[in-house]
């Protein structure tokens, strides 16, 4: 069974994606922490963005892998584990920005594919729409901006980052102006994924919703 979970920034993906992953007995998979990688490797090779081709090319060869092992989603480049270094404020602007050319997400298309295989619960932002459109449960999460700026903000404070409100809240709207405004695969509500707004729900209450729909669709 694939589920495909989508939604912007700080709306709490990756947490309800373990956590179904866990109930439902599948593997979770982060392509957000796939870009991020990518914007590590990018960065520590100062690899340039103008030249897009180059970069494509960069970008295939590289070797990224994922595994999901007693609830960790752990990131791997070039055999090695970069979970740890995906964090910080710089990587997630350079994921969003680099997430916004073309040549990039089509290099990034077949690895996502390979990685989430056919028994997973994959977040991002273009799931549902264009990385599996064939997955049998599409849900889009949503949340209010404060909201989220505050998720997003706990969770780095929580990984040791000091980090302002006010600044995680500005990264996390100037995230979603690129990514709603992409004209490649930008963040769209897939119009058959179910929408949930989690402004109001706790995690345990948005995983119910989910698990309600999967059992009611039996797939
Ligand atoms: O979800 P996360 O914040 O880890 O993603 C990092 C960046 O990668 C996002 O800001 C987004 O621009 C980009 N991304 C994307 N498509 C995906 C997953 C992430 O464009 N499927």
């Amino acid at each position: 069974m694939l589920i495909s979970i989508d939604g912007p920034s700080g709306v709490g993906k990756t947490t309800i994606t373990k956590r179904l992953a866990d109930i439902l007995g599948l593997r979770a998979v982060s392509t957000g922490a796939i870009y991020r990688a990518v914007a590590y490797a990018i960065k520590k090779e100062g690899v340039s963005l103008e030249d897009v081709e180059a970069l494509r090319r960069f970008v295939e060869g590289l070797k990224i892998d994922q595994e999901y092992k007693n609830g960790e989603i752990r990131t791997y480049l070039n055999g090695e584990d970069v979970s740890g270094y995906l964090d910080e404020p710089e990587i997630s602007d350079l994921a969003s920005k680099i997430a916004a050319i073309r040549e990039v997400r089509e290099a990034l298309l077949e690895v996502q594919r390979r990685i989430a295989g056919d028994d997973a619960v994959v977040e991002g932002r273009d799931i549902g729409s264009v990385v599996l459109p064939y997955a049998d449960i599409k849900i889009y999460l949503d949340a209010s901006l404060e909201v989220r700026a505050k998720r997003r903000y706990e969770y780095l404070r929580s990984k040791g980052l000091n980090v302002s409100l006010e600044e995680v809240k500005r990264e996390v709207l100037d995230r979603d102006n690129r990514d709603k405004s992409r004209s490649s695969a930008p963040l769209i509500r897939p119009k058959d994924a179910f929408y949930i707004d989690t402004t109001h729900l706790s995690v345990d209450e948005v995983v119910n919703r989910i698990l309600k729909i999967v059992r009611s669709l039996a797939v």
